[in-house]
């Protein structure tokens, strides 16, 4: 059975997670979203929040599971018995980052990170820019799944 954790923060969901989500699912017998919890971040939307963004979208899926954990990524991976770690690439600056947890991770554990290339026309989704988008009163719809319209 292979399985594979894609953890992120989720916050919100985007239309850049769900491509790489879907692009991943062919490769895998399971996929679990993991949205990591760090009590010294801050957030816009809460865990309930993002954990129904990802329940939501992803209730007809049986191959997705939704869950959160703390701590190192790799330990969960451990606990929960899965090889891979997902994660997707948007740019060099992605790259750069990914590299070194990626290589961290591997000499950690042994687990291999799968990284998916942004779609075109995807790569400028974050996140991020979501978020300042909200603030400012702009359209951000374009960029996330129906559940986080709202
Ligand atoms: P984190 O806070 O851990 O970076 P995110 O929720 O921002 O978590 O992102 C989780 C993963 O989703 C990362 O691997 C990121 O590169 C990927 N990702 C986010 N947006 C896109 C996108 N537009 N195209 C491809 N991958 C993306």
């Amino acid at each position: 059975m292979k399985k594979a954790v894609f953890p992120g923060s989720y916050d919100p969901l985007t239309l850049g997670h769900t491509d790489i989500i879907e692009r991943g699912l062919p490769l895998f017998d399971e996929i679990i979203l993991a949205i990591g919890t760090n009590s010294s971040k801050k957030y816009m939307f809460s865990l309930e929040e993002r954990l129904n963004f990802l329940k939501q979208t992803y209730k007809d899926e049986p191959k997705i599971k939704v869950m959160t954990y703390e701590g190192l990524t790799v330990n969960f991976c451990k606990e929960q018995n899965a090889e891979f770690i997902l994660r997707g690439l948007r740019n060099g600056q992605d790259l750069e980052f990914e590299k070194a947890i990626g290589q961290t991770n591997y000499k950690m554990s042994g687990i291999e990170t799968v990284f998916f290339i942004a779609s075109s026309g995807k790569e400028h989704i974050s996140s991020t820019v979501v978020r300042d988008v909200i603030r400012h009163g702009g359209n951000y719809e374009f960029m996330v799944p129906d559940v986080v319209r709202g």
